[in-house]
């Protein structure tokens, strides 16, 4: 998928905007962002069977093919990625005294909102346990079972397959 993020003249920035492509099978859609009156977040599969390309002309010329309409005209594209899903997990969390957090230990497809809410959390799980260890408490082993059994459940519920 194509993100961007660009301005727009001749679109309602109080709303977000979407056209279907290909018979359904993709959409270009526009989301405003609040930084400017005509400032939008660009989200698109593009057209099927071409090749994307990162540019502004790219762009316009799937606008068109999607909505049907010239008078929506690009321009500043600030930043252009192409975000393909990433869906994948490290065997373990831990390594002697090197600990993997956040998404250098488990990537999840966004569908599920739950990449940053897991890394959060394994921020919150792993302070404490230092925390306690440092204050007197016995090394414990837990962290590595307990951020991959939590991890698994997680991937599962947002899609991902169960070996992840
Ligand atoms: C399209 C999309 C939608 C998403 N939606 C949601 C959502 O709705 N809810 C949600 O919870 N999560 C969502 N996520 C996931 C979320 O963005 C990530 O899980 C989160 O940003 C991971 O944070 P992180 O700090 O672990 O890793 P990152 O944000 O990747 O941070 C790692 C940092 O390390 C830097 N770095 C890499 N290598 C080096 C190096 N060698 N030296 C120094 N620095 C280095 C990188 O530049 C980067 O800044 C979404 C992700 C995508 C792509």
């Amino acid at each position: 998928m194509l993100l961007a993020d660009v301005r727009t003249d001749g679109l309602n920035h109080d709303l977000g905007h979407g056209w279907m492509l290909d018979d359904g099978r993709a959409f270009f859609g526009f989301t405003p962002l609040a930084s400017g009156p005509d400032h939008y977040v660009i989200a698109t599969q593009g057209v099927a069977g071409e090749e994307p390309d990162l540019s502004l002309d790219y762009l316009q010329r799937t606008l068109e093919k999607a909505s049907g309409r010239t008078d929506i005209r690009l321009h500043d594209l600030t930043w252009i990625t192409l975000w393909r899903p990433n869906i994948r997990m490290a065997e373990r969390f831990r390594d002697g005294r090197v600990f993997l957090a956040g998404d250098a230990a488990h990537v999840h497809p966004p569908t599920g909102g739950q990449g940053l809410n897991t890394g959060i959390q394994d921020g919150y799980n792993l302070g404490w346990k230092l925390a306690a260890v440092l204050g007197g408490a016995p090394p414990r082993s837990c962290w590595t079972a307990m951020r991959l059994s939590g991890c698994r459940s997680r991937s599962r519920s947002s899609g991902s397959p169960r070996h992840c």
